[in-house]
């Protein structure tokens, strides 16, 4: 388990770095630097976790403050592939799992920083969508399909109704996260992104911090259900229908 939470940071540590470079139109490959000062960063600069904590959240060498969103985007990675090593023997189901990890929190990243969300990402999530729901759903590759189409009729339905209040990029990609899914599972996906969208945009309203005008990313909360749903569908189903 502490193999999966290093491996975890490691995987956030990186994305995080990707999200940083295309969101400013840098290239991925190349040593990374401060973005203050442009000294090269040191292996022991790019511990995930330790080396932020270490340094108190500042460069080395001119002492620039560093964001803490790769902080963030690394505990999370970690306590993501714990999660699913926990819940999933070693083999190909898990090697996809982290796969699926490493992807939405990229897209959530990037998402939340520019409100795009890359096609090119929502292609290679569909791809591996097909392939897990082949494997590992109980109904097969067919379950897949519908559980993408689904996702793509209820959010093309409100893309329309909202009139934008809901990107494109969201439409698509919820599509894609269903075919992991099958029909009950994404069903179960859709109404927890709004119930956490929704409650986020409750909060920032009350707390008058954006007016409530601005649109919310909503990709990194379906980022978030897609997480909880790939992994915990079958005792949230059950949760569910006890409810009634
Ligand atoms: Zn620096």
């Amino acid at each position: 388990m502490l193999f999966y939470f290093v491996l975890g940071t490691i995987m956030g540590s990186f994305i995080c770095c990707c999200a940083g470079r295309l969101v400013n139109g840098r290239s991925i490959s190349g040593r990374s630097a401060c973005d203050a000062c442009w000294h090269k960063l040191a292996a022991r600069d790019l511990v995930p976790v330790f080396s932020y904590l270490f340094l108190r959240g500042r460069c080395r060498y001119c002492g620039a403050a560093i964001g803490s969103t790769c902080l963030w985007a690394e505990l999370t990675g970690g306590i993501a592939f714990a999660l699913c090593g926990w819940q999933t023997a070693p083999g190909l189901e898990v090697v996809l799992l982290f796969m699926l990890t490493g992807i939405l929190l990229l897209i959530a990243l990037i998402d939340w920083q520019v409100q795009i969300i890359p096609d090119a990402l929502i292609f290679v999530v569909a791809v591996g969508g097909l392939m897990y729901g082949g494997l590992y759903l109980p109904g097969g590759i067919t379950d897949s399909l519908f559980g993408g189409l689904i996702a793509f009729g209820i959010m093309l339905a409100i893309f329309m109704i909202s009139r934008g209040g809901m990107g494109g990029g969201d439409v698509k990609f919820s599509a894609a996260v269903g075919l992991w899914f099958g029909v009950d599972a994404t069903l179960m996906f859709l109404l927890l992104a709004f119930i956490t969208g929704g409650i986020y945009s409750a909060v920032l309203l009350v707390s008058g911090s954006k007016a409530g005008k601005e649109a919310i990313p909503f990709g990194p909360f379906l980022c978030a259900a897609a997480f909880v749903t790939v992994l915990y569908a079958p005792y949230l189903l059950s949760f569910y229908w006890n409810l009634f």
